[in-house]
């Protein structure tokens, strides 16, 4: 890859479109003063893309249009070209560049307009100023290198400091990449370190109350867990709870529910109702009646019985009395018989006058028809006709025993005294006789009225009895029917009593329910209702082994946890508490991110630190091996060398930076001994070995970093003619490895360029260009 040419048009003194073709290994460019000659490199420097105005000797970008006479340009533009670029393509990254490359021409552009537009080309496709660098880094061309060395310059590197030397060789060696690599890292991690020390602050500023808001997470994180803990409890409070309600409904249910159960029981009561109403209507209810008449017949009876017993007594008497009046009349009548045959004997005699037996018996058969005529006659008048008739037979009687025998009359008298006597007991006992009779007739009527009057009442009493017993019956098989009844109702009003008691239990297990409900909602919200009605059928065998006592203790004592970490505005709370976070992870990233960032940083600086050290001991070793070859070339003899040296340890610097910027405090030394001269270093050289070693070092320094041309701006001004006749050779060794452009005005340079242009400064202000021949060159020349 080599430089192949220029193309000025309206910057500074060209003015016209000027070409410079640079076909040749050395080009020489002639021409008087201010012709126009420097502003050919400062033409290279702007297309390259210098920024500053006062590198290319100009105040600001008017200075650079042509001015010419009487006429000014709009635009200028500057084009460089480079051939035979394909090998550098490995260079670049860039797609772009690397296709450019390929194309093996690449020909930058620059062009400014009047109104400030800048415009940056690569084969004539517009690109970015960067995009122009990245193909100069592909090219080995970099602004700050060394292809062009000026007159001043070139002593520059002998006349600078060890560590402005340094510098020199570092930009020469194109190492000035690494210092503004390391300064932009350091940049960088001196950014990160003030952004992480922001960033901390900002971070430790809201700590606190991420703190604070963290530890009201916790609570509610906490709260989230016991709320979740509490809610499977009160699950399996619910099942349990209304496992154990379900049990009592069953209970009720079994005990036969309590409005059926008073049902039941008013039914009962109805029923015993009507049975007791039965009874009552049907009489048997009341015995009192049937005893007190019962009583009463009872008393009937006693009365009776006592009126019995005297007519009883009484007719006894009589009949005593009678079978006594018998007795008696029985032997008054043999006693009558007796007198009577006495009578009869000593009436014998007179036959007549005694009555026969026959007709005491025929007298004595009337009395009995009479007396069984006055028994069946009722009648008193009757008894009396009856009784008159007794009375006459008894009086013919009496008469026919008047008549006694007068012989015997006394005895007669006395027996007829004895006989009347006797016949008068007789009679005395028959009327006595006849009056018990008429009293047994009286009486015995009464008896048998009497005794049916008693059977009347023993029946009555017996039917009393009989009543009593059968309403007893029936009232004892009533009352055993309501007693059999009473004994439902019993048990019915025990279940009663028992389904009360376990309604009320199931009123009290329900609003104990309810509380609890009312009370867990207030901690769980609605969710807490879901398991309100949960069905027993959700029961898990492991709730088995569960007191409900015990699970609703812990649900207390959850509950009083979520109490003890309850939040209010929780939503806030967490809403403020994610931004804080989101915050402080975004800080903490960024802290991250930073310090990662600024151990890459240590990391890139140390690497390029070291790349640099390397590049650096490497570019000056390089330079060494050609410095002292051209010296020895010069010289014919001697040797040159620089060498690294620190400045920290030979200045003593009192610079308590420390190690990290001991390397800034390297430089580099100038070592030069000269064939046949006692003296060494760099004092010791004359005005032209100064001149010629500076050169040297500067081509040493530029060959060791290849650069595609060098442009020589009067570096050979103040030599003398050997020694420029050296320098010349120098050249030759030089184009072998890069394109010269050699502005002199030196007649022994130009006797080396292979190609001269040229310039004059026309009459308009312009420079104008001719390719001249070396005898046209030697005009220009000194
Ligand atoms: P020397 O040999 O003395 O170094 P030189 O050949 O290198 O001279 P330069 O310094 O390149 O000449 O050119 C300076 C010339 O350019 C001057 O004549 C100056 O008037 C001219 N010049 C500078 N800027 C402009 C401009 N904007 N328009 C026209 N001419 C300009």
């Amino acid at each position: 890859m080599n430089i192949h040419s220029l193309n000025i048009s309206g910057f500074k003194s060209f003015g016209k479109k000027t070409e410079f073709i640079f076909s040749s290994a050395i080009t020489g460019i002639v021409g008087p003063n201010g012709s126009g000659k420097s502003n050919i490199t400062e033409a290279m420097r702007f297309v390259l893309g210098e920024q500053s105005f006062k590198s290319i000797r100009s105040k600001d970008v008017e200075d650079l249009f042509f001015r010419g006479e009487g006429s000014r340009t709009n635009m200028l533009s500057v084009a460089i070209t480079f051939k035979d670029t394909e090998s550098l393509m490995q260079n670049s990254e860039s797609v772009f560049i690397k296709n450019a490359l390929e194309a093996g021409s690449v020909e930058i552009s620059r062009q400014v307009y009047l109104d400030g537009k800048n415009i940056y080309k690569i084969n004539n496709s517009e690109v970015r100023l960067k995009d122009v660098q990245e193909m100069l880094g592909a090219l080995s061309i970099s602004l700050k290198s060394n292809w062009h060395i000026s007159q001043g310059a070139s002593d520059k590197i002998l006349l600078a400091s060890s560590l402005d030397r340094k510098s020199i060789i570092e930009d020469a060696l194109g190492l000035r990449i690494y210092h503004s690599k390391i300064e932009d890292s350091v940049k960088k991690l001196e950014k990160s370190n003030i952004n992480i020390r922001e960033i901390s602050l900002k971070r430790k500023e809201l700590l606190p109350e991420l703190e604070n808001l963290s530890k009201q997470i916790e609570k509610i994180e906490k709260s989230k867990v016991y709320k979740i803990d509490l809610e499977k409890k009160w699950q399996d409070y619910a099942v349990l709870k209304n496992l154990e309600i379900v049990n009592k409904k069953n209970k009720l249910q079994i005990l036969g529910g309590l409005e059926d159960l008073h049902i039941q029981k008013e039914t009962i009561e109805k029923e015993i109702v009507l049975k007791q109403k039965s009874v009552y209507d049907s009489g048997f209810h009341d015995t009192n009646f049937l005893q007190n008449k019962k009583t009463e017949e009872e008393k009937m009876l006693d009365i009776l019985k006592q009126k019995k017993l005297g007519l009883d007594t009484e007719y006894n008497n009589l009949l005593q009395k009678n079978s006594y009046s018998l007795i008696e009349e029985e032997k008054a009548r043999e006693e009558l018989q007796s007198i009577i045959n006495d009578l009869q004997k000593i009436v014998g005699e007179n036959n007549n006058m005694l009555f026969k037996e026959s007709d005491v018996h025929t007298l004595t058969d009337e009395l009995l028809i009479l007396k069984q005529n006055i028994a069946a006659e009722e009648s008193l008048k009757n008894i009396k006709n009856i009784f008159d008739k007794a009375m006459f037979f008894v009086s013919q009687m009496i008469s026919k025993g008047a008549l006694v025998s007068k012989d015997n009359i006394q005895e007669i008298t006395y027996l007829q005294s004895m006989k009347t006597r006797l016949e008068n007991k007789i009679q005395k006992i028959n009327e006595e006789r006849i009056s018990f009779n008429t009293k047994e007739v009286d009486l015995k009527p009464q008896i048998e009225n009497l005794n049916l009057q008693v059977n009347i009442v023993l029946a009555n009493i017996e039917d009393f009895y009989t009543k009593i017993m059968e309403y007893k019956i029936v009232q004892a098989e009533s009352q055993k029917d309501i007693a059999q009844i009473q004994n439902s109702l019993h048990d019915i009003e025990n279940k009663i009593l028992q389904a009360n008691i376990v309604s009320e239990e199931i009123n009290i297990l329900e609003k104990d329910f309810d509380q609890d409900l009312y009370e867990v909602r207030s901690v769980l919200g609605t969710v807490a209702e879901e398991y309100k009605n949960i069905s027993e059928k959700e029961f898990d065998e492991d709730l088995k082994n569960i007191n409900l006592h015990d699970l609703y203790r812990q649900i207390e004592r959850l509950k009083l946890k979520i109490e003890e970490v309850s939040i209010k505005n929780q939503d806030d709370i967490s809403s403020e508490y994610n931004i804080l976070k989101e915050r402080d992870v975004f800080l903490l990233n960024e802290i991250e991110d930073l310090s990662n960032s600024i151990k890459n940083l240590e990391q890139i600086i140390k690497d390029l630190k070291e790349k640099l050290r390397a590049d650096f001991e490497n570019g000056i070793n390089n330079i060494n091996k050609v410095f002292d070859v051209y010296i020895k070339k010069l010289f014919g003899g001697g040797y040159g060398k620089v060498v690294i040296e620190n400045i920290l340890n030979k200045e003593k610097l009192e610079d308590k930076e420390g190690e990290e910027n001991s390397e800034n405090k390297i430089g580099v030394d100038v070592e030069i001994e000269l064939p046949k001269k006692k003296v060494k270093g760099l004092h010791s050289l004359s005005g032209g070995e100064r001149a010629l070693t500076s050169i040297a070092l500067n081509f040493a320094i530029i060959e060791s970093n290849f650069t595609p041309f060098m442009v020589l701006d009067e570096t050979d001004a103040t030599l003398d003619e050997a020694n420029a006749k050296r320098y010349g050779e120098l050249l030759e060794l030089i184009k072998e490895k890069t394109k010269l452009i050699v502005i002199t005005h030196n007649r022994e340079t130009m006797a080396f360029a292979d190609q001269v242009y040229g310039i004059t400064l026309e009459k308009s202000g312009a420079s104008k260009v001719l390719s001249v021949s070396f005898e046209d060159a030697l005009g220009y020349a000194k």
